[in-house]
């Protein structure tokens, strides 16, 4: 029992760093981030926005978001291969539930755990990681607020 309280506070501190990493992003409509964590080290993070190299601005003339842009699971991902450290057996803390795409992604990355908050509208991201045999967990942050004002 003790040991599932610590966990769930130590998931509740990570997501609210990646909630916090993601002020890094520029995209105006949306704002997420995620962290890679092994062995509780922060291994990898990543927040949503466009390629290295690229303008800092996530959305076109017609506010939609561009295409190119990355995601938050992506970028952090991404940032490994170019990196020392294997994602193998890692969790991933992300403040969005992730999508399809990087759904893809966290598999063959070798993560084994998602934490996430926000919960997407589509959610065939989760359903494709729970196929995987992926081990998910919904963590509201907001509750966590609530609880530390009492
Ligand atoms: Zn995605």
């Amino acid at each position: 029992m003790e040991n599932i309280a610590k966990q769930l506070a130590l998931d509740e501190r990570y997501l609210r760093m990646a909630q916090v990493w993601s002020e890094n992003s520029y995209c105006k409509r949306r704002q997420v981030g995620a962290l890679v964590v092994k062995n509780k080290s922060i291994i990898s993070d990543g927040y949503n926005g466009t390629p290295s190299g690229f303008e800092n601005i996530c959305e076109d003339e017609n506010d939609k978001t561009k295409p190119y842009v990355l995601h938050a699971e992506a970028n952090a991902i991404t940032k490994m291969a170019k990196s020392n450290n294997s994602s193998e057996g890692a969790t991933l803390y992300v403040t969005a539930s992730p999508c399809i795409e990087c759904a893809k992604l966290i598999i063959q990355a070798g993560i084994v755990r998602v934490v996430y908050s926000e919960a997407y509208r589509n959610n065939d991201g989760i359903e494709l990681l729970e196929k995987a045999g992926i081990e998910i967990k919904h963590v509201q942050l907001q509750s966590y607020e609530q609880s530390s004002t009492e």
